[in-house]
């Protein structure tokens, strides 16, 4: 749809600012005149989010028809801008002036987002494939077919030859119900997107200083003096994000690094630009601290009481002389030098990082190294510096914070005894029951057979192998029978780069369940004739619950529209599922469910009583919707409201985890990991091995 505007006539929603604005401009005019388009976006970024007021209903356009604004978050990458709508047939959108993220700006991505929700290549019905034709059925005849031949697969194969793939863009409790639904039928295998963009990230940062996360928030690079970007083009993928970056760089004038193979647009930003050799992020790297050793200029003391094992880091880089960098790399040994001086002197510096990074078969390392440079130089837990790490899509954050990984259980807790048990007792399920949902795996292939419970503690098989558990030889894959049928919510099948193999083991497949807003590549296979399922599912714009920002803090989205044609939202499918297969009464137990619609809410209760590993357990809903009805009270760099506000003041915008204790106690969240010097109640932390982990 393309509406065009007479000049000097406003959009409904630009009331929430008309008191800043003279009549008669338009909007670029408007920032003209009041000298604020002169800073350019700079100076936009700077507006306080003060200067504007609360979005409100506004009058009907026709009388008899209320018009509702609703609040939800963009879905097109990590930031978490606020999307500002009308409810009903969503006739109209802004970006949201209050949030403090976003601050009434949308990059063209969010700016076209009512488009999923009313594109016309939505699924309408669901489908089902017949001698290679599409027939529509009913949901009821839908889930009743594939819950049977579910059943059946479960009874003759087991619970492991059914794949559970998830999604990022499902909403903090769709994911943790997706991990829950996988734990009920029995299995592990259920993986979502990170598994292919930022789990080398999780695993790297996780295992340098606790956290699989950024440390701090893109409101606070800000702060910095010295910017790194190394394989990460916000420009393009996160434009939102960028304006943070480049407020920064001319508030502070800031020296912005860019390290990239390609001069991007991101580059075209910087103070410096470095082109590397693709692949040889590590030897950079080294390269930079073998200036930053030889010219004395680490942080010693940070060294000293925050760091061990640096000796041997220092070892290892002193193979990597300016002469041996630029032969494996490219980049010149003064420009090395010139950046490890302001990477460690013009401080405090960020190392800012996305795919670019993680992406290669070393991607682990590479994080490992960023993390290294990072520690020698003293810039972790404090404001301005980190790793800030730019995810992917909504939710990749909360999806991955929630389990949807083989190898663990929502919110990191391991696939251990001590983790299932955890789980048993939040869920109120006997441990042993839960036990029996599993396999046993029959002795094959010269490997010892596995009990229920050792299997129950058995990571499942990654997205990027499970069509290896379709066509391989039967002794050869590690579970008790191949995979026969995969269940996909919300994931398309472009992701994994073996696409030959994944293609036959799609065609192999009894059972093929797409449930997507949108067909996807899944639903185009060209092998299948039958036994494919289409289901049509509602945007996340039309659900309600809490999205984590790659910050993390979560914001509360409201459903804007109903769902669209006879789509259903993840928690109503999910839950109908585990009524047809048996274990509907056990797994929503503490989750009110009327007529199909799952409260979101509790959902998100019950994760805050689970949630005391990672600090997920303070964010209860009443506390987030009133940061949703409060986003332009909360500071712009430090997302802090003052202590004297109504409903959240001291609070930190979207109580980032950890957000200790019980909702009641209030932790504000905290916005900076590994802070040592502010307490742990105001938002502070350590450094925190990986449990079980210990020096030396
Ligand atoms: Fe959406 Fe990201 Fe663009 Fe913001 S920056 S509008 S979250 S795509």
């Amino acid at each position: 749809m393309l509406t065009k505007r007479k000049a000097g006539q406003p959009g409904q929603f630009c009331s929430s600012v008309s008191s800043t604005r003279p009549a008669g401009l338009d909007r670029r005019a408007f920032l003209k005149q009041s000298g604020l388009a002169v800073g350019g976006l700079a100076a936009f970024g700077s507006m306080m989010p003060g200067a504007v007021q609360k979005a409100e209903a506004v009058s009907a356009p026709m009388p008899g028809v209320p018009i509702e604004i609703k609040k939800n978050i963009c879905t097109h990458c990590s930031v978490g801008c606020t999307v500002t709508a009308e409810n009903g047939v969503w006739t109209g959108q802004e970006p949201s002036w209050s949030s403090p993220i976003n601050r009434g700006t949308h990059c063209a991505k969010g700016a076209a987002i009512r488009e999923i929700v009313h594109g016309d290549r939505r699924l309408k019905y669901p489908l089902k494939l017949v001698d290679g034709q599409w027939q529509r059925l009913s949901w009821e005849q839908a889930i009743d077919e594939i819950g049977d031949k579910m059943l059946e697969i479960r009874e003759d194969s087991g619970a492991d030859a059914m794949y559970l793939l998830g999604s990022a863009k499902f909403t903090n409790e769709g994911a943790y119900l997706f991990r829950k639904f996988g734990a009920f039928w029995g299995t592990n295998s259920v993986d979502h997107q990170a598994r292919i963009c930022h789990s080398t990230t999780v695993a790297g940062v996780a295992n340098t200083w606790g956290y699989g996360a950024q440390t701090n928030s893109y409101n606070d690079i800000r702060n910095a003096k010295t910017m790194i970007i190394m394989g990460g083009n916000p420009a393009e993928a996160h434009p939102v994000a960028m304006q943070h970056v480049l407020a920064g760089k001319e508030l502070n004038r800031a020296n912005l690094i860019v390290i990239d193979p390609r001069f991007t647009r991101t580059a075209a930003h910087g103070t410096e630009y470095l082109r590397l050799r693709a692949g040889t992020d590590i030897p950079v790297i080294w390269g930079i601290l073998w200036h930053v050793f030889e010219n004395g200029w680490e942080d010693k003391e940070f060294i000293r009481t925050r760091v061990y094992g640096m000796d041997e880091v220092r070892k290892e880089v002193a193979k990597w002389t300016p002469e041996e960098v630029e032969r494996v790399s490219g980049v010149s040994g003064e420009q090395l030098k010139h950046v490890a001086y302001l990477f460690s002197q013009e401080r405090p510096s960020t190392l800012i990082w996305c795919m670019g990074a993680t992406q290669h078969t070393v991607g682990t390392a590479n994080v490992r190294a960023y993390c290294t440079l990072c520690l020698a130089t003293g810039n972790v837990g404090k404001p301005g510096t980190g790793a800030n790490i730019f995810r992917g899509h909504t939710n990749v954050q909360g999806a991955t914070d929630l389990g949807l990984d083989v190898t663990s259980l929502p919110l990191y807790y391991g696939l251990t005894e001590g983790g299932w048990k955890h789980w048993s007792r939040v869920w109120e399920v006997e441990y042993e029951w839960l036990q029996s949902r599993f396999d046993e795996v029959p002795a094959k292939g010269g490997r010892e057979p596995r009990t229920r419970k050792e299997n129950m503690e058995t990571p499942g098989i990654t997205s990027t192998r499970w069509f290896d558990a379709v066509s391989m030889p039967p002794e050869e894959i590690d579970q008790r029978s191949p995979l026969r049928g995969m269940f996909i919510m919300g994931h398309g099948g472009n992701t994994v780069t073996r696409m030959p193999e994944m293609l036959q083991a799609l065609e192999k497949l009894e059972l093929l369940v797409v449930a997507d807003p949108h067909a996807t590549t899944f639903g185009a296979i060209k092998g299948r004739r039958n036994g494919t399922y289409l289901l049509p599912i509602a945007t996340s714009l039309e659900t309600d619950g809490s999205r984590t920002a790659s910050n993390r803090s979560l914001q509360w989205g409201e459903q804007i529209v109903e769902p669209a044609f006879e789509s259903r939202d993840d928690y109503a499918v999910i839950h109908d599922f585990a009524v047809k297969l048996g274990f509907a009464d056990r797994m929503f137990k503490n989750i009110a469910v009327e007529n199909s619609k799952v409260s979101a809410e509790d959902i998100l209760r019950e994760i805050n009583r689970g949630g005391f590993s990672t600090g997920y357990c303070g964010q209860s809903p009443e506390r987030l919707k009133a940061h949703m009805r409060n986003q332009d009270k909360f500071d712009l760099v430090s997302l802090r409201a003052p202590a004297d506000t109504p409903e959240v003041g001291g609070e930190y915008y979207g109580l980032p985890w950890p957000c200790w204790g019980t909702p009641e106690m209030k932790h504000p969240g905290s916005p900076i990991l590994y802070r040592t010097d502010v307490p742990i109640w105001e938002g502070g932390g350590t450094f925190r091995a990986r449990f079980g982990v210990e020096r030396n």
